[in-house]
């Protein structure tokens, strides 16, 4: 992909997916020798980035997850089962930004619940080791479908046994359904921004390797634009789909360190004026 704002840093590759780790030292250095950021600020961002995340309250806290375990167990099984993980996304392997997700997705197992409860209306007459089978090959198939991988038998097995023992039960909700997919053994470690681009719902954008807030400040400060169109036109060159709310929100950026004399900003550009007065504060 190639982007012509004029400003682009020509130490730097224009496509994020071509840097090395030279060009992303070299990027902290400079935004620290501007006076960006400071050492101690990377670094306790990065320590608190680290942290691993709160399962406690995503995952051991839930009554969905309880419902698999003796009263006031709960935890010790997410601790277990938490301890035992390596620590990294299981799609990009960082440590950075972890949260707890679901192998299988809740809308899948959503979906598969609904089709079976449409498909069976009878089920009480149904022989169950042909339901299970079922819904089991609906869940395989709606995985290969969306290109998972590498999901265990066991878990497709329990959460088609469960889906099936939550239409024995009476179930019939989108919701009741999904809850089925609550199981600690559905739960893997994913960073945040794969959390987000494993939905269903996502359309994965360009930037591959970070998150859209990272993006933002990435596409502002190694192309430098100098005009809020041009930034604007970054944004959407590279895929990142939000409103154009999020792009003038990140350009503040811009203007503040305009202030300080650390960003050029061309006076013709969108966004580029500084009002002196608010007409609803204006006593001085
Ligand atoms: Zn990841």
């Amino acid at each position: 992909m190639t982007i012509d704002v004029g400003q682009h840093n020509p130490g730097y590759p224009a496509n994020g997916a071509d840097w090395t780790e030279e060009h992303w030292h070299g990027l902290l250095e400079q935004l620290i020798a501007q006076g960006i950021v400071s050492w101690r600020e990377v670094t306790s961002t990065m320590l608190g980035s680290i942290n691993p995340s709160q399962v406690g309250t995503s995952i051991a806290s839930k009554k969905t997850f309880q419902s698999h375990f003796e009263p006031r167990k709960c935890w010790a099984a997410v601790r277990a089962w938490h301890f035992m993980q390596n620590g990294r996304c299981a799609d990009c392997d960082t440590r950075v930004d972890l949260q707890a997700d679901h192998a299988i997705p809740r809308e899948f197992v959503a979906g598969v619940g609904l089709w079976a409860w449409q498909g069976f209306p009878n089920i009480l007459q149904r022989d169950p080791a042909a339901v299970v089978g079922s819904i089991k090959s609906q869940l395989s198939g709606m995985l290969v479908q969306h290109n998972y991988q590498g999901i265990e038998e066991a878990l497709l097995d329990s959460l088609s046994r469960d889906l099936y023992a939550a239409l024995m039960a009476g179930k019939a909700s989108y919701e009741e359904f999904a809850n089925v997919a609550d199981r600690l053994d559905n739960m893997t470690l994913r960073c945040r921004r794969h959390n987000v681009i494993r939905r269903p719902s996502h359309a994965n954008g360009g930037l591959t390797f970070l998150t859209a807030e990272a993006g933002l400040m990435w596409l502002l400060f190694v192309h430098r634009p100098s005009n809020y169109a041009a930034f604007h036109d970054l944004c959407r060159a590279y895929g990142l789909t939000m409103a154009n709310i999020r792009f003038e929100e990140a350009w503040a950026m811009a203007r503040w360190l305009q202030h300080e004399g650390l960003y050029d900003i061309d006076p013709t550009s969108k966004y580029a004026h500084v009002p002196m007065t608010s007409p609803s504060n204006s006593s001085a």
